[in-house]
């Protein structure tokens, strides 16, 4: 449950395939509606200026090397980010999926956050 406060920003910049990590949801720019789930990711250096990244997908028998600056579209990223509290300092890690929440911008923890009207019966 969420008991802290972030404030996020679109999640508008460009994302490459070696952000990519298991379980991340993307699309090729050119084939927007077609999803797909990645199941891993395995590294291969060509060369210093070449890193391949060959991605396992769901549904698919055949890996798919990518060139680890190949742009993507990112559906889901899911991704525990460690923030600082804006008043006390303290740290907390709080998960968002950045293409749907937004880049975290800053945070205030739930010692400041007053008590939210909570969608939930308590006798
Ligand atoms: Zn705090």
């Amino acid at each position: 449950m969420s008991d802290h406060a972030v404030v996020t920003l679109s999640f508008t910049r460009p994302v490459y395939a070696h952000e990519l990590r298991p379980d991340d949801v993307f699309a090729f720019p050119d084939a927007p509606r077609t999803p797909l789930t990645v199941t891993d990711v395995k590294k291969a250096a060509i060369s210093p200026e070449l890193t391949l990244l060959a991605f396992t997908l769901l549904g698919r028998t055949e890996p798919v090397n990518l060139p680890a600056s190949t742009p993507v579209k990112p559906l889901r990223m899911a991704r525990v980010i460690s923030m600082t509290c804006l008043l006390c300092r303290r740290n907390q890690d709080i998960e968002l999926d950045l293409p749907r929440d937004g880049e975290p911008l800053s945070m205030v923890c739930a010692d400041h956050v007053p008590d939210q009207d909570l969608p939930e019966d308590q006798d």
